[in-house]
């Protein structure tokens, strides 16, 4: 290890790596600073993307897929089941060996990864972020760079320290916990289970997620409005002791999750933000993995250009580069994630019971929306905008 690299990234998740991958491609130095002792380990995750978002970065191998996802079957309060036969393929994966697999493909482009470093601030020279301070196996260190990435994930302070504004409204703030459980038998490998309502997870949803030889992601996220009333894991341990009294609990993990917009600013001189650490969460499913890896795609490729050019202030193209790519219909996705979450039980069964009407052959998550926001005009434009304009 030097002491001076072009780019210095603090996390080795998803956004990080990626990140790490294509600044690294472009012959810069490059190191992964990362606390944990293992890369992809814990795992705080639902671990379910689609497809074709894994494509663009990464041939899909069964070595880190758990399950191959045709449908998703969304049970209203009433339990009434609406099944949605998926036009794009899913995966849920094993995302111990698929963060770490990232992490490979990085260091094969030249990155250097270090585990147990543990970021605790930010160097500063001439006004800028100019290299980071960490601890390593006990011992006080310090790197120089030219760039550093903050790939901290949800709970990120490399923003905040360079003086950037990274707090989430805590309604935003989706609390979440999942278990990972054996003896989940009744649920079919193909299909991704999602529970609405009041009984299940308020202003959020529920999920089952297969993960093969009866195995499931059993978990759900709930507003921080209402997480301040009752807790998420409460909620969780209901639904398990009415449905599976006898799972074998294999895992449980907690987290936030912020379902929001991306923050206003994502870069500050020498230094990018990505991943959850900039909040590039899809805001209406929760879903961060792709899109960190997006957002970490565009952060790395534009660091390297900025060094391999010699002009560091080119890497406030990425905010421009991320709203072009997914920063907007963020901003639309939330629109509709607010429209959405406080609907009544009434609502979620009355739309189950029309959706029901469609043929199997018509049903697309574009008109399930439509159904749901029939009576909101405004909103029924963003969905034309998303669903129908890709
Ligand atoms: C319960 C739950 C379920 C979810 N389910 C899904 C899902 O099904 N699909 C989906 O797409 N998304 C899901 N998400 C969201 C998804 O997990 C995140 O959006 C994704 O992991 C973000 O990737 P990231 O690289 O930004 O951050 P992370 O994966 O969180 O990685 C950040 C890394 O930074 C390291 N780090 C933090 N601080 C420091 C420091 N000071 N020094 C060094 N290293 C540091 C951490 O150890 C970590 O390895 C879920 C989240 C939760 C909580």
């Amino acid at each position: 290890m030097r002491t001076e690299y072009d780019v210095a990234i603090v996390g080795a998740g998803p956004a990080g790596t990626t990140a790490a991958k294509f600044a690294a491609e472009q012959g810069v130095s490059v190191i992964v600073l990362e606390k944990d002792r293992d890369v992809g380990y814990p795992v705080r995750c639902g671990e379910a993307v689609s497809k074709a978002g894994v494509e663009e970065f990464i041939t899909p191998d069964e070595k880190w897929i758990s399950a191959h996802i045709h449908k998703f079957n969304m049970i209203a309060p009433n339990g009434e089941e609406v099944i949605l036969p998926l036009e794009e393929e899913g995966l849920i994966l094993e995302r111990r060996i698929f963060d770490y697999t990232l992490a490979k493909e990085a260091a094969k482009l030249g990155a250097e990864v270090l585990t147990r470093a543990y970021v605790h601030g930010l160097i500063f020279e001439d006004g800028k972020v100019a290299g980071v301070k960490f601890i390593h196996s006990g011992i006080e260190k310090k790197i120089r760079a030219k760039i550093v990435i903050g790939a901290d994930g949800v709970e990120s302070r490399v923003g905040r320290w360079a003086g950037l504004q990274t707090v989430v409204d805590f309604r935003a703030m989706e609390s979440s916990v999942q278990i990972t459980a054996a003896g989940i038998n009744n649920i079919q490998q193909d299909t991704c289970y999602f529970y609405f309502g009041r009984e299940y997870a308020p202003e959020g949803y529920l999920w089952i997620f297969p993960k093969g030889n009866g195995s499931a992601n059993i978990g759900l996220g709930i507003s921080g409005n209402v997480g301040k009333k009752r807790s998420a894991i409460s909620f969780l341990d209901s639904f398990l002791q009415k449905h599976y009294p006898d799972a074998a609990i294999l895992t449980q993990v907690a987290g936030g999750v912020p379902c929001t917009v991306t923050l206003k600013k994502i870069t500050a001189p020498g230094l990018m933000l990505v991943g959850d650490a900039a909040r590039q969460v899809n805001p209406l499913s929760g879903g961060g993995i792709i899109s960190g890896m997006i957002g970490g795609k565009l952060a790395g490729k534009i660091a390297g250009q900025a060094v391999k050019e010699n002009d560091l202030e080119f890497i406030f193209k990425y905010e421009e580069e991320w709203e072009k790519r997914l920063g907007k219909r963020h901003g639309i996705f939330n629109r509709l994630k607010d429209g959405i979450y406080n609907f009544s039980d009434e609502k979620f069964n009355a739309i189950a019971r029309s959706f029901n009407k469609v043929p199997l052959e018509k049903r697309t998550l574009g008109n399930l929306f439509k159904t749901a926001l029939i009576n909101n005009p405004s909103l029924l434009i963003d969905v034309a905008k998303v669903f129908v304009v890709k």
